[in-house]
């Protein structure tokens, strides 16, 4: 098994990280966060079982952003091997749900989306998508509910469902039907993977923020703003992590521009977002020596 593209957190989900910290969550974007890290926390899981348990020839493709013909489609997972592209919708819902007439809701009666519906499309999208390249690979659509403490009543067998106590055996499946994979296979995972488009709209999905209202400080990768800073390094009191004072600056540098992306990167703007943590002196040092300096002196910016 080889991972031809791994799995990252979102954009989107690195910004409301930041935010988060940086500023109060109003309850249904908190919300909303929570249900993204534990989707991803889910698919780090399948992706933790995939490693464990497929063990034959084949590749293994995650987290795609596809466009094709004006239609977007997401994908969670993707293993292709000689002759058959299997891709998993990963869901890590907890409790117990029911289906009925293809409605899922909880059994207390509060309705969800089905995803059986939204892999449905993704597979066709992706089917036309190969058509399109001449590959007609035969593809295998599945959802897999990831979390072990998920129960479904009334699920019907033919729906592609794979729950967490069928995974090890589904993955065994594939490797008794693998064969070596073949030079189209390989072109067929790296063209999926030319094909992923990086999501840039992220920015209209979170909750709008401004500079100003955003706390500053200098904080650590674990989210703390509990540091003590000595001349040459620092460490956090939260997590024990102990950084370089320029790892400290980069890392509030990897924020900006992640939040601002449009913004200029200039000594002064690190300054005011790590509010007097780390000498501005420092900094300027520690910016000229990671990025380029562009423009003139009065109005220096770095790249
Ligand atoms: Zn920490």
């Amino acid at each position: 098994m080889k991972i031809i593209k791994k799995r990252e957190k979102s954009k989107l989900l690195i910004g409301l990280n930041y935010l988060d910290k940086r500023t109060k969550l109003n309850d249904a974007d908190k919300r909303y966060l929570i249900s993204l890290e534990k989707g991803f926390e889910g698919e780090e899981r399948f992706d933790a079982l995939v490693k464990t348990h497929l063990n034959s020839e084949a590749l293994v493709v995650n987290d795609l952003l596809i466009e094709s013909k004006g239609n977007t489609f997401q994908i969670d997972a993707l293993i292709v091997t000689f002759d058959t592209i299997y891709l998993y919708e990963i869901k890590n819902y907890k409790g117990d749900f029911q289906m009925n007439s293809g409605q899922l809701s909880y059994t207390s009666g509060q309705e969800i989306t089905n995803p059986l519906i939204q892999l449905k499309r993704t597979k066709e999208l992706l089917r036309q998508l190969l058509k399109d390249w001449g590959m007609p690979y035969r593809i295998e659509a599945h959802i897999v509910f990831i979390n072990d403490a998920f129960t479904l009543y009334n699920a019907s067998l033919e729906d592609p469902i794979i729950f967490p106590t069928q995974l090890k055996e589904h993955l065994g499946g594939i490797n008794a039907r693998c064969r070596n994979l073949t030079k189209q296979a390989n072109h067929l995972a790296n063209k999926l993977v030319d094909r992923h488009q990086i999501n840039s709209l992220f920015h209209k999905q979170l909750p709008s923020y401004r500079f100003e209202d955003l706390r500053t400080g200098a904080s650590c990768p674990c989210g703390s703003f509990d540091l003590m800073i000595t001349q040459r390094a620092c460490y956090c009191k939260t997590c024990y992590k102990q950084m370089s004072i320029e790892e400290l600056v980069l890392e509030s540098v990897k924020e900006l521009k992640h939040l601002f992306p449009d913004e200029k990167l200039t000594t002064a703007l690190v300054n005011d977002f790590c509010g007097q943590d780390v000498y501005y002196r420092k900094i300027r040092s520690i910016l000229q020596n990671n990025f380029s300096v562009q423009g003139t002196t009065q109005g220096a910016f770095y790249k």
